[in-house]
């Protein structure tokens, strides 16, 4: 089973545990500590382990949207990856391990927060016709950013794009995902 695979059955497997709770509730459940961070525009947020307490640290200066997005972010790293301190990887420059935990961590944030019935309202978004959404107004309806929604396109299992009847444009660039 590839990572990417994996990732999505945990976050199904999370879905039922954790069905109709919001993030901040999930968080509470899992006695993950949410830190504040005040006046701090470089990162806006962070997951770390210390003495076996998790913590997600959280910049104020966030939109609602920013900060489910970030939150669920760093619960992804709190899952994938709870002994990881991204904060380290930062410091030290470890650039490879650093990408593939924060693309895991985005991916966990794409599939948590994204339908995988979002392929039904593009089929006319690359395409000059049909009234399909474009990846942006979708990002619009989930309150997501676009690059999420371009993360769960790549993530799609194949079968269900060929479910729909997309056109060989549509199907070009969804191909240039990796879907
Ligand atoms: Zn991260």
């Amino acid at each position: 089973m590839s990572s990417n695979e994996r990732i999505k059955i945990i976050v199904k497997r999370l879905k039922i545990i954790y069905k109709n709770m919001s993030i901040e509730e999930i968080l509470r459940e899992r006695g993950i500590v949410v830190c504040p961070i005040y006046g701090c525009n470089i990162s806006k947020g962070a997951y770390k382990m210390y003495d076996d307490i998790q913590y997600i640290f959280i910049n104020t200066d966030l939109s609602p949207e920013e900060r489910l997005e970030t939150l669920t972010h760093e619960l992804g790293h709190s899952i994938l990856h709870p002994d990881v301190d991204t904060y380290e990887l930062k410091s030290c420059n470890c650039t490879y391990f650093l990408n593939k935990y924060e693309n895991q961590a985005d991916l966990f944030a794409a599939e948590f927060l994204l339908h995988d019935n979002i392929i039904e309202n593009i089929c006319g978004c690359f395409c000059e016709v049909g009234d399909g959404k474009s990846i942006y107004d979708i990002a619009n309806d989930y309150k997501v950013t676009a690059e999420l929604v371009l993360i769960k396109l790549s993530n799609l299992d194949k079968s269900k794009l060929n479910k729909f009847d997309l056109t060989l444009d549509c199907i070009s660039v969804l191909n240039t995902l990796n879907c």
